[in-house]
């Protein structure tokens, strides 16, 4: 920084020229990318050029409480919670192939495109959340039995993302990659509205996961198959028209999570076990009904812009 007074002035001054030439900037390059793309390739703040990706899987994480943890006489377990709760999530965000991770300071997330990335996305979705209570949470509260309350909420949504590194030109270390567009927001989203321990879901994804019987319904302990795995949920915080979502409260089962992660990662989708009359009842969520009327008005808008009547 300088003592000069006129530092100020010019500095706000080609701030100002930049707004304009950004704004006024009727053709900024927006580059179409497939599946294959690698998250290194994105475009540096230096380039004007936008990368636009169609299908990106957001997970976003978020520690229950962190707001409380503070310091003075916690900081210790604050520093632990921070550690091992964060490492864990971005460890697990990394062993199911995430195409992008992101730190944000209690929490973070994880993106998800390419082969499977639906699949991928929920196995480590529900992976943080068993983690989070099963390894994290409980050694945490036996150790400190007067820690705060914590533990993870998970959201997801998915749809297209434009992304560049915004920053100072030229100097890597202060550039971020900037993901435009509703995944990471609506995932954060979802996260927030959930209590800890929960995996809120958008109707976008859900659209893609309820034909799996890996995900819809439960596992075969206990009475079998049931299609209250799920539950309706409302996030207030959402567009009007897509605030039914829909809620996981259960991780991983202690018997067949394994082989469950295992099948849903091999793209298994089908379970002999499961009745068509459990199918049938997936169908009472208020959520399929949601997405009924969501796919009706896009057919409606593709046909109002058709002009098909
Ligand atoms: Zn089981």
């Amino acid at each position: 920084m300088s003592d000069e007074p006129a530092f100020l002035t010019s500095l706000l001054d080609s701030l100002d020229d930049e707004v304009n030439t950004v704004l006024n900037n009727s053709d900024i390059p927006v580059v179409d990318k497939d599946g294959t793309f690698d998250a290194k390739d994105i475009p540096s703040s230096s380039s004007d050029t936008w990368i636009k990706l169609p299908e990106v899987v957001a997970v976003v994480c978020d520690l229950k409480g962190s707001t409380h943890l503070g310091t003075g006489k916690h900081d210790k377990s604050t520093a632990r919670i921070y550690k091992s709760g964060v490492e864990g999530a971005v460890r697990i965000f990394h062993e199911f192939g995430a195409n992008f991770i992101d730190i944000q300071g209690d929490g973070g997330f994880g993106l998800f495109w390419g082969e499977r990335a639906h699949e991928r996305a929920f196995c480590a979705a529900v992976t943080i959340r068993t983690f989070s209570e099963r390894h994290f949470v409980s050694r945490l509260e036996a150790r400190w039995p007067e820690a705060p309350a914590t533990g993870y909420k998970v959201g997801m949504h998915v749809g297209r993302t434009l992304v560049k590194r915004i920053g100072t030109s030229r100097v890597v270390s202060e550039q971020e990659a900037v993901w435009a567009g509703k995944p990471v927001n609506y995932a954060a989203k979802c996260a927030q509205s959930a209590e800890r321990h929960e995996v809120v879901v958008t109707q976008a994804v859900w659209d893609r996961l309820k034909d799996n019987d890996f995900i819809a319904f439960s596992c075969d302990c206990n009475d079998g198959p049931e299609a209250h795995l799920w539950s309706d949920k409302t996030v207030e915080t959402l567009p009007d028209d897509e605030q039914a979502v829909v809620v996981l409260t259960a991780p991983w089962c202690l018997t067949c999570g394994p082989s469950f992660c295992e099948a849903i990662m091999d793209g298994h989708t089908q379970r002999e076990s499961v009745t068509p009359s459990t199918r049938d009842a997936i169908s009472m969520l208020k959520m399929a009904r949601a997405l009924e009327a969501r796919k009706a008005r896009v057919l409606e808008r593709q046909r109002s812009r058709r002009g098909v009547w």
